[in-house]
């Protein structure tokens, strides 16, 4: 029997339409040197009716790639709502990926048009000789062109257009969107966002059980909107008529701490080093207006919720997420319904709570679906209507088996559907056929106060096979020893855990979205860059 239901395709354009009509008068703040600008949603519709109307002047079709080389900024966020609203596909660039993949992502996903910020033009300029399907350069804001030849001004281009259109009619499961994993192992590889997707993961984001965002909100978008579409935030804002904040730039520390006292946002998100930054600070910063702090793309040190919660009385809120994921999969308000003898920490410090619309299963490395029960440990998979089904022009199915997607990291699953990431598999250390969590090593070292980051890898091992090296980078004018620390997480980590190898580094490598860069620690232990440090156990 067939439903009485209206068969309305879910188009981004829906979206679109909604924020200007119902929320024109919510705000988009760009923050610049020196000041901010600031234009309603209704100002900001009308431009992306003009962008979409000026692509199309240059011949942009349906199902043409557009990458945008931008910060997070209002003219961005325009791309976002036009270049799909039109029947295009936009293609987020990550401007801190290095020169190589650049141009191999450009050309992988054959991207016609460019739209770059006039700040970041060296580092598009480094690789157009070796651009072969890019036709026309669209340059935002104001600087010196000449590296990339001829190019078109976003702004004149606006300008010759009125504003007004009827967005096309589209096929919900055409594409919308693309982006590439960072590729911390390999080449980035290519996921492609419907329509319909996006739509869907919208409307969790906006869930009271997730993000929540509301009309009364101000979020500061912190996370790139090049990475995971900002964890999907400029879209969940827009629905919801939220204010959004964009940096602009990626601003650590007193930057950031300024935004936060003049513009006074509800909710923030970025990935832990970000916070962890604001913590190292030691002039003000004003929470007063946060509600919470969205923190995920890897984990998050128990020590930082708590310090936040201590210190500046906010709560970090932990989410869990890929890019195959578009990303929102998890996210971690504490339940009203706790097991009993657990506080509300325990629930934060875990990835976060499946949410609504997807699934999540744990599996052996036997291929064994485990049970939920917050113990048995595997490796994580998900299926649901925002989760890829294969990567963009590739035919290497080994992610993917019966509908489910092999996220990559381990850990355990409970009946309430809290997530546990003890890892991810390629980071696993394997320490005489047992896991030691790397994860949880990490955030037992990062609580000692005189710790301010803590990265933990496999290091070969004779008789164990792999054991872990631990590199710290102390908290200015501290100096910790390895002795000191080792004495530190005795009876906070299981014995066989301890580590008897340290390195005092003072750096860590960060990948291009903030997060511990494992492989290149790897291969900078393995240069023997690191002056290892062995420890005697205690007996
Ligand atoms: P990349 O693989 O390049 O880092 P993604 O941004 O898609 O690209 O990263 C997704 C991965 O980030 C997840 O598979 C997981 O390993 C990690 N991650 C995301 N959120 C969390 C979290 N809350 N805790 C631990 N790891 C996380």
């Amino acid at each position: 029997m067939k439903s009485t239901m209206q068969d309305a395709p879910l188009l981004i354009s829906d979206i679109l339409r909604y924020g200007q009509q119902v929320h024109g008068d919510s705000t988009v703040i760009t923050i610049e040197p020196g000041g901010y600008r600031s234009a309603t949603f209704s100002e900001v519709a009308a431009r992306a009716e003009q962008l979409a109307k000026a692509l199309r002047r240059l011949g942009l079709a349906d199902g043409d790639r557009v990458g945008t080389f931008c910060w997070n900024n209002q003219g961005h966020l325009e791309a976002y709502l036009a270049i799909p609203s039109m029947g295009a596909v936009l293609h987020t660039l990550n401007i801190r990926l290095p020169a190589e993949q650049l141009a191999y992502v450009i050309n992988h996903a054959e991207d016609r048009f460019i739209i770059v910020d006039a700040s970041v033009i060296p580092l598009l300029a480094a690789i157009k000789d070796d651009l072969k399907t890019v036709e026309t350069i669209i340059v935002a804001g104001e600087g010196d062109t000449s590296a990339l030849g001829e190019t078109l001004s976003y702004e004149k281009l606006l300008a010759a257009e009125e504003p007004g259109l009827e967005w096309p009619v589209l096929d919900e499961r055409s594409a919308a969107a693309m982006c590439y994993t960072s590729g911390t192992t390999g080449n980035p590889k290519g996921v492609v966002y419907s329509h319909r997707s996006t739509w869907l993961h919208t409307l969790a984001e906006q869930s009271a059980s997730s993000v929540g965002m509301t009309e009364k909100d101000r979020i500061l978008i912190i996370v790139p909107m090049f990475h995971a579409n900002a964890w999907g935030t400029p879209y969940g804002a827009w629905m919801a008529g939220t204010d959004m904040i964009m940096p602009q730039m990626f601003l650590m520390g007193e930057q950031l701490a300024a935004i936060f006292n003049e513009h006074h946002p509800t909710l923030a998100c970025g990935v832990p080093t970000i916070w962890n930054g604001l913590l190292a600070l030691d002039s003000p910063v004003d929470f007063s207006s946060v509600r919470h702090i969205t923190a995920g793309g890897a984990a998050v040190p128990q020590v930082l919720i708590e310090a936040f919660e201590k210190r500046f009385g906010v709560t970090i809120i932990q989410g869990w997420g890929m890019t195959e994921t578009s990303p929102l999969a998890a996210f971690g308000l504490p339940p009203a319904r706790r097991i009993e003898g657990h506080d509300e920490m325990y629930y934060k410090i875990k990835a976060g709570r499946v949410v609504g619309g997807v699934e999540v299963r744990v599996v052996s490395p036997e291929g064994d679906v485990l049970p939920n029960d917050g113990k048995s440990a595997g490796e994580f998979e998900i299926r649901g209507p925002w989760v890829t089904g294969s990567y963009y022009k590739d035919e290497d199915p080994s992610r993917f088996h019966d509908g489910w997607l092999c996220t990559g990291d381990v850990g355990t699953l409970d009946h309430q559907g809290y997530m546990t990431i003890s890892d991810r598999t390629k980071d696993v250390i394997k320490s005489g056929g047992e896991w030691i969590s790397s994860v949880e090593l990490e955030n037992a070292v990062m609580a000692h106060p005189d710790v301010f980051e803590a990265a933990v890898i496999a290091v070969p091992d004779a008789k164990w096979s792999e054991r872990p090296l631990v590199c710290v980078v102390p908290k200015p004018g501290r100096t910790p020893t390895a002795e000191e620390l080792v004495e530190f997480l005795a009876g906070r980590v299981p014995r066989w855990w301890l580590p008897d190898q340290w390195a005092f580094i003072a750096e860590v490598p960060k990948t291009s979205v903030g997060k511990f860069d494992k492989k290149r620690m790897r291969a900078e232990y393995a240069e023997g860059d690191y002056a290892v440090q062995g420890v005697a156990l205690p007996k």
